[in-house]
């Protein structure tokens, strides 16, 4: 039997390349309760998925409504997602679809952008006024925050960073682009620099060398950050690379936006402490008029990889709040 509903707790659902994340969040943004699975290849397993993950939460918790963070082009209202490089929805009205599968209200939101709101409320863009939250995790989602408001741009799809061509005709990116900025700056990006380090370099000492010697595909980004927090030479220096491409890109940025504020978030964000004194180094160097201007302060997330359900549950609790008002 569904329990009674309850608009003080949400749930936020991140839907990531690789996998989604589903959490019961409570109005100060406090996780209760999350469940995980890999994310299915089609439409239609997705949808099964997001509706077994929330009937399972909505035997436990009585939930108000849902929040979805898709890595995708979604319309300025956010009732359409137009086109998501690692998910199967294309012009698909997905908070009505959902709504009427899950039976509960729906809402969805740019996964940079949810991150964003989350850092903003509950983390370490809070206070900020022209803030960029960077989630650097299999790629790059970000969000931008300015005069305290979340900027969608012109057509709900500002503001897409990760790819930004950094080098052109270079890595191939899924986008269908040569050279994007989160292929040399992503978990992704991690693992493809150790490969190459390794087949031009020699690291005696490095366990990642023995390991993609023996099995070559076994490689993740989380590997590389286990092994670099070890000490792993070869690790070290696939992080001395994102460093240097992190800043150059945010270098880049600042020269646009003027930021005051970067958090680093996302799973390489959450590891920031292996690569942020680098990264600040590398933007300073990198801005225009470096030396004579003031310098964003850069910051590692204080909600670690929970930044998207939690700011997918505070846009669900946010949209509850607006329908109430407008119906009043
Ligand atoms: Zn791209």
């Amino acid at each position: 039997m569904a329990r009674p509903e309850n608009p003080e707790l949400t749930v936020g659902i991140d839907i990531g390349g690789t996998s989604v994340r589903a959490s019961v969040v409570d109005p100060q943004g406090r996780l209760l309760d999350t469940l995980r699975t890999a994310t299915p290849p089609t439409s239609d397993s997705l949808e099964h998925c997001l509706h077994r993950l929330v009937a399972e939460l909505q035997d436990r918790w009585a939930v108000g409504a849902v929040g979805v963070a898709i890595a995708g082009f979604l319309t300025p209202d956010r009732q359409v997602v137009r086109f998501a490089p690692h998910l199967a929805w294309r012009e698909a009205p997905v908070p009505a679809i959902l709504t009427e599968r899950l039976g509960i209200p729906v809402f969805a939101e740019h996964d940079g952008n949810a991150a964003a709101v989350a850092e903003l409320h509950f983390g370490a863009a809070a206070g900020g006024h022209n803030s960029l939250v960077l989630s650097i995790g299999t790629g790059i989602g970000a969000g931008m925050i300015m005069d305290g408001r979340i900027y969608r741009g012109s057509f709900g799809v500002a503001p897409e960073f990760g790819h930004l061509t950094v080098v052109p005709d270079g890595r191939p990116c899924s986008c269908g682009k040569r050279g994007c900025w989160e292929r040399y700056c992503s978990g992704t990006a991690l693992v493809d620099t150790v490969l190459e380090l390794l087949a031009s370099h020699h690291y005696p000492r490095s366990a990642l060398a023995a390991e993609s010697e023996s099995d070559p595909g076994s490689l993740t980004g989380r590997r590389v950050a286990a092994a670099a927090a070890d000490g792993d030479p070869a690790a070290l220096a696939a992080y001395g690379d994102l460093a240097r491409w992190l800043g150059y890109g945010l270098g880049m940025i600042a020269d646009v936006f003027d930021p005051d504020l970067v958090v680093l978030a996302g799973g390489v964000g959450a590891a920031s402490g292996l690569f942020l004194d680098d990264a600040r180094e590398h933007y300073a160097a990198a801005i225009t008029g470096s030396g004579h201007r003031s310098l964003a302060r850069i910051r590692g997330t204080q909600l670690g990889e929970s930044a998207g359900v939690i700011g997918a549950a505070q846009v669900a609790r946010q949209g509850l709040a607006a329908r109430a008002a407008g119906s009043q």
